[in-house]
């Protein structure tokens, strides 16, 4: 059995409960070296071999898994923040599948959330806006046409970029050319729960100077919208005294 576990976005003690329990129990694990945080290596039991899939192509990976599988053993592969998210999880999980290997996945604390609680900021203010976009630059993998910054950018909901902070000049261009405004408030968060996280509060239009600043071009999110402000929002509905919940009438 294959357990995928989300390692979380950096602090070790970030991992989920069963995520831990998953890797106490291993007899393999193969971790991502390049971003997963190695004290979490710490809870693997005496014995347990060790991989870091950062030196290592997908077909190396599958055969690892296999081998293990071969001898019964339980293989957890630990992937940074949450899988789902450019996480290279679909070609591996149907690697399995087609070795009639079992698997499972563990979710994990995405670094999009490890940033919003590093920054003390709620996403979807009520009067600002109420979406979040999860998207990239387009790097050496390459994002469909219709996906671009700037389409997305007309709707000037939070936006979150994964993968862009090397590329920050252009992400910043994108940005006006689909609607912000130069002074839209922005945020640079490098290593979020890191012992050396920093985060940069900026604006869409000294996004590339700022993370110059901070000497940052990678590990990093890049936020963007009004939302970054945390500042004109409305009230919310749910703990308002007159909004009746199906758990609280309305109070006069
Ligand atoms: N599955 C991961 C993302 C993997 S892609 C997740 O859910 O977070 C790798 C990118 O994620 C990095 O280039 C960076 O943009 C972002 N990232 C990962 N860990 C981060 C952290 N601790 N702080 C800020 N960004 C991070």
């Amino acid at each position: 059995m294959v357990h995928f576990v989300g390692a979380g976005c950096g602090a070790p003690d970030l991992i989920t409960v069963r995520g831990k329990r998953l890797l106490e129990e291993a007899d393999v694990i193969i971790y991502a070296g390049s971003l997963v945080n190695p004290e979490l290596l710490a809870f693997r039991k005496e014995g347990c071999a060790v991989h870091d899939s950062a030196e290592m192509t997908l077909e190396e990976i599958a055969k690892v898994m296999e081998e293990a599988e071969k001898e019964g053993k339980t293989t957890v592969r630990l992937q940074t923040g949450d899988t789902s998210l450019y996480g290279a999880v679909r070609e591996q999980m149907d690697l399995l599948a087609d070795r009639g290997i079992a698997y499972d996945v563990c979710p994990g604390v995405s670094s999009f959330c490890g940033a919003a609680a590093s920054l003390g900021m709620e996403y979807t203010l009520p009067g600002i806006t109420q979406s979040v976009v999860i998207t990239r630059m387009a790097g050496r993998t390459p994002v469909p046409e219709r996906e671009s910054i700037r389409s997305f950018a007309a709707h000037r909901a939070t936006m979150v970029l994964f993968l862009s902070a090397g590329n920050a000049e252009a992400l910043s261009g994108e940005l006006l050319a689909g609607g912000y405004s130069p002074d839209t408030p922005a945020a640079i968060v490098y290593k979020a729960s890191w012992p050396d996280e920093k985060t940069v509060l900026c604006t869409v239009g000294t996004l590339a100077e700022s993370a110059a600043a901070a000497g940052i071009t990678k590990t990093a999110l890049i936020i963007a919208g009004d939302a970054v402000r945390q500042a004109g929002y409305e009230r919310s509905g749910l703990y308002r005294p007159d909004f009746a919940t199906g758990f609280r009438p309305a109070k006069e």
